[in-house]
């Protein structure tokens, strides 16, 4: 699949429901409307889906949510998915995660083939992460990330940058993840969804924490690459990656390989854009069969678009997107 600017689209993230046992404040407002199950792929469904889009050239699926372990018998779909690892043509199967259904998935998730997952961690203090996440238990994720490093899976900590909420912790933060081998990959606000807080209070440019940590940590440019929007830099005194995602501050979408799929079919071709297409249609029209299904498919990749314009400002109050960052997994 070539998108029209030359762009290989080797990269689905399948966004496996859009909720989530938290309510981190830069994500979802607390009294989200979530969708009726109704509306919503079953899980054979979503693996066809995918099954599609591997035959289209799909090497690598990450499954995302809102929060991917608290759709029901979701190692369903992981165990078909991770039978498509190697000969099926899948390369790569992993999740992103907030880490609290983690103790209990770990060991499957490693059975069924996936070797890396993303956690969600914005800070390691108990009271900062439960106002992050309106109620979460910082124990209970601890013990979840725990639980992936026992059962041999890399984990790689995501931490959203926020002014006043994190930003003294970056320090603790990296020390704490070069001490038990995980890399760590900071990120900046994107102005998706109404929150019930003001964007502008919460965002906190990167250039300004890497300035920061380099005055105590030995920054490394490295050509590492995962194909994604992160730029990383080997830590020296570490041995573990640090990376930055700074879709404000610097864009990244020439090199973009990647489409989303919500948990009802949509395929969002740019994370920054509104246009999308309907693919619960053709994947439930009978007359179609599978042709059908790959034909909107390439149509859809035919329709990605250049890049996003987000910009948060206070002139500018509503959000780029409408829809929150849980619709699509990030
Ligand atoms: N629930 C899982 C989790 O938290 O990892 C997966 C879905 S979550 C939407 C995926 C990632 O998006 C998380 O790392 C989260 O911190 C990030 N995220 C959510 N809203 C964001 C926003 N407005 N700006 C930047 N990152 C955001
Ligand atoms: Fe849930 Fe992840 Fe959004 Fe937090 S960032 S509310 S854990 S979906």
């Amino acid at each position: 699949m070539i998108d029209p600017f030359g762009r290989r689209v080797t990269y689905l993230r399948v966004s496996v429901t859009d909720r989530c046992d938290l309510r981190c404040v830069y994500c979802m407002a607390e009294d989200m409307t979530f969708l009726p199950k109704s509306e919503v792929l079953t899980l054979e469904e979503l693996d066809r889906l995918c099954g599609a889009f591997i035959g289209l050239g799909v090497e690598k699926i990450r499954l995302t949510g809102g929060e991917p372990l608290v759709r029901r018998n979701v190692m369903s779909l992981v165990e078909s998915l991770g039978a498509r690892l190697g000969a099926g043509g899948l390369r790569e199967l992993t999740l992103t995660t907030n880490g609290t259904q983690l103790a209990k998935y770990a060991e499957g998730l490693a059975r069924a083939g996936v070797r890396r997952i993303n956690v969600s961690l914005d800070t390691l203090d108990a009271a900062a992460f439960k106002a992050a996440t309106r109620w979460g238990d910082l124990e209970k994720v601890l013990d979840g990330i725990f639980a992936a490093k026992a059962a041999g899976l890399h984990v790689k900590i995501n931490a959203v940058a926020l002014k006043g909420v994190n930003e003294h912790e970056f320090d603790r933060l990296l020390a704490w993840c070069g001490e038990h081998g995980f890399d760590l990959c900071l990120i900046e606000t994107m102005p998706m969804g109404e929150i019930s807080q003001d964007r502008t209070d919460q965002f906190l440019p990167l250039s300004l924490v890497r300035a920061r940590l380099r005055e105590r940590w030995t920054l490394q440019e490295t050509d590492y690459r995962t194909g994604g929007p992160a730029r990383y830099f080997d830590v020296a005194e570490t041995g573990t990656r640090l990376g930055f995602i700074t879709p404000m501050t610097h864009n990244f979408c020439e090199s973009c390989n990647r489409v989303r799929l919500t948990c009802t079919g949509t395929l969002y071709m740019c994370l920054g854009q509104d246009d999308a297409a309907d693919l619960r249609a053709p994947l439930r029209d009978p007359s179609l069969g599978e042709e059908g299904l790959r034909e909107a498919i390439l149509a859809a990749i035919a329709r990605k678009p250049k890049g996003h314009d987000f910009v948060i400002d206070r002139r500018r109050k509503a959000p780029a997107v409408a829809r929150h960052m849980s619709v699509t997994g990030g």
